[in-house]
Parts: structure tokens; sequence; C-alpha cells
């Protein structure tokens, strides 16, 4: 289907309203550190979206204030795994050089301070924005 502008070819990200609340509260809770989830959903090709509907809390401690990426080796295989969340405890929302090379999945959700809906990002494994919309 042609029509539409270049920028649709972007993906969009609709994020549960309750896995950003869980985002929210998790990224306070370790705050001054950083922290990270893995957000489960389903990437819906079609439509050009990824759908965020819950969060796993890794098996292992990876919260610190030098937060240097962590290993998905270490994860069971889980298709439902689509990417992660992560908190930046400082006002930038941009994925790090680390982070890009950590990439794991379709999308990289990331949150700064002071940890409010305003202040979450998506990007895809390029550090380009994607948008975000929430949903109940
Ligand atoms: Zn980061």
């Amino acid at each position: 289907m042609f029509g539409k502008s270049v920028k649709s070819v972007q993906r969009r990200v609709l994020l549960k309203r309750q896995a950003a609340d869980g985002i929210i509260t998790f990224a306070k809770t370790w705050h001054p550190n950083e922290a990270i989830l893995i957000l489960q959903g389903k990437s819906d090709r079609k439509n050009r979206q990824i759908i965020v509907d819950s969060l796993v809390v890794p098996p292992f401690t990876s919260n610190g204030p030098f937060f240097s990426g962590f290993s998905m080796y270490d994860l069971p295989f889980d298709s439902s795994y689509i990417g992660t969340a992560h908190s930046h405890p400082g006002p930038s929302n941009r994925p790090s050089l680390e982070d890009l090379n950590h990439f794991f999945g379709l999308v990289s959700v990331i949150i700064h301070h002071p940890y409010e809906y305003e202040t979450i990002g998506a990007f895809d494994r390029n550090g380009n924005s994607m948008e975000i919309e929430l949903f109940d």
C-alpha cells in the first residue's frame, strides 16, 4: 500500500500502561543506580508496531552506578522477549554507545530521571527514536 509518508516506515512502540508504570516504579526504586528490565510482547510486522505488554526482572543483579550492559546470553531463550528497558539517572534518555553495543531484541526503552511517562524514550538498534503510544 502506498500513499503513506516515508515517516510511516519507522516502527512505533505500543506500551501497555501497566508496563510503563512498572518501568517507572522500578527505575525510582533503583535510583540513583541504573535498573534494567526485559520487555515481553510481540512484533506486529504488518503494521510496523512493537507491542510491549509485560516486564520480566532479569534473573541476576545488574544494577549499579557504573552499569555496563548485561549479557542476554544468561537468559533462557524466549521468543516473547522483544527488548529491554533501562533507566538513566541523568537528564537524558538517549542510548549510550554502550547501550547500542548491548542492544537486545527490537527495541530499547530508556527512561531518565525523574522517571515520568514523558521521560520514557524508545530506540531501535541504530539509536533512532521511535514513537511511543500508551495503551490500557
Ligand atoms: Zn543506558
